[in-house]
């Protein structure tokens, strides 16, 4: 994967259009988490720095096509000029003069581009507007590059095109955990269902050394296996595939690694009675809500070993103490041992990020992607149209 990064462009006395994602959260009219905002700040001091103008362009919500007042930009504009320090204004959709009129280091946020029916459609008549607004075009929002819209993709066919600071970071880290990664590597792959990560294993199992399988998804390869996983989450009709995937994965040489201990329970609630047994000796009327301390011994110690460490999904049901034991002790142990400079961790997914945030985990990890569909298609190896668009 190559891609231009904002050190390959002449920005002086130039209008770059930087697609971002500040699709934040709003509550009463106010926004009540500024972290998106925070993170492009590198890419519009860099460009301004740099002799160009920025104008911002990103979605807010799912219009569908319609201009829906309560989704207006307008509305984060002022939060945007805060945390930039620079004078923002907001240009409503018919764009008008603003453009021209832009004036020393104001930066211009355009409407919605989803208030346009075209942006969703990846329409090429749509994308030539915004294009014509502006000289050079950077994405710096990788969590919409698995979507193909005008704004990520087509417009980038019609100007000179480059990675914002975020986008080239996040690509980076992504590129060193499975593109040209130091081995071994080893996948975490946990959370509720194998049915919605069957393309996440296929990918995986064919580029890794190691793989942990955990969380709901290890009862259904354990179930695959002829084990009674009692009332475990579970899904059989699944068996097949999982031993397909089982079957690949002998043949590529990467080593599944199910839970090798079990934390069973009757009742999915905070602090139920739960006892550790063997991975084929759930009860009847129990649930398997968590790995036990000999797979997190196992785990450890293959992190050990490990150079490369990429994670989706937690080991448990780790929202309810104690199942959240097996995803806290791994997490930890990720953690010390990419502070100590022995392991690339790059993780990501929405409950895997607040798992790691609540192991007090995720700040020694290398790489942390809030990118949720985006980073999960690049684990399940396919081209983001966003960054292929960028090549
Ligand atoms: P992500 O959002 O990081 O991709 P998922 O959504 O796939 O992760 O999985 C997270 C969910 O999986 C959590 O709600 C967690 O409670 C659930 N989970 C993990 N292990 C179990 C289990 N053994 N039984 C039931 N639910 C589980
Ligand atoms: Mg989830």
């Amino acid at each position: 994967m190559a891609w231009k990064t904002l050190d390959d462009i002449d920005f002086a006395g130039k209008r770059a259009l930087v697609r971002v994602d500040i699709n934040v959260p709003v509550e009463d009219g106010k926004v009540t988490d500024l972290t998106r905002i925070e993170r492009i700040i590198p890419t519009v001091d860099d460009i301004q720095e740099k002799g160009g103008k920025v104008i911002l362009m990103a979605h807010f919500g799912r219009p569908k096509g319609q201009v829906v007042p309560e989704m207006s930009l307008e509305i984060i504009a002022p939060a945007v000029a805060d945390v930039l320090g620079l004078p923002v204004t907001w240009v409503n959709s018919d764009y008008g003069d603003a453009v021209a009129e832009m004036d020393g280091d104001e930066v211009l946020l355009l409407e919605n581009l989803r208030f346009n029916p075209g942006e969703e459609k990846n329409d090429k008549g749509f994308a030539k507007r915004l294009a014509g607004l502006g000289d050079i075009y950077v994405n710096d929002a990788f969590s919409a590059a698995h979507r193909a819209h005008a704004s990520t993709e087509a417009i980038a066919r019609l100007l000179p095109a480059c990675a914002g600071r975020l986008m080239a970071e996040e690509l980076s880290a992504l590129e060193k955990a499975l593109g040209t990664p130091e081995r071994p590597v080893v996948a975490v792959v946990g959370g509720a269902k194998v049915s919605t990560k069957l393309d996440l294993l296929g990918n995986l199992v064919g580029k890794v050394d190691h793989l942990v399988i955990g969380g709901g998804m290890a009862n259904t390869f354990l179930a695959a296996q002829g084990i009674d996983v009692g009332k475990s989450l579970c899904e059989h009709d699944l068996a097949e595939t999982a031993r397909e995937i089982l079957a690949k994965a002998d043949a590529a040489g990467c080593e599944i690694i199910l839970p090798r201990d079990i934390v069973v329970a009757r009742e999915f609630k905070a602090g139920a009675a739960n006892e550790t047994v063997a991975p084929d000796a759930c009860p009847a009327d129990a649930m398997i809500l968590d790995a036990g301390a000999a797979t997190v011994a196992y785990v450890s110690d293959v992190l050990d070993r490990a150079k490369t460490l990429v994670w989706n999904g937690p080991l448990g049901a780790f929202e309810i103490a104690p199942f959240d034991a097996a995803t806290n002790a791994a997490a930890a142990k990720a953690a010390a041992l990419s502070k100590a400079g022995q392991l690339i961790s790059v993780a990501g997914g929405g409950d895997t990020v607040a798992a790691l945030n609540q192991a007090g985990a995720a700040d020694d990890f290398s790489y942390i992607s809030t990118a949720g569909g985006a980073f999960l298609e690049w684990m399940e190896g396919k081209d983001l149209p966003g960054v292929a668009a960028l090549g």
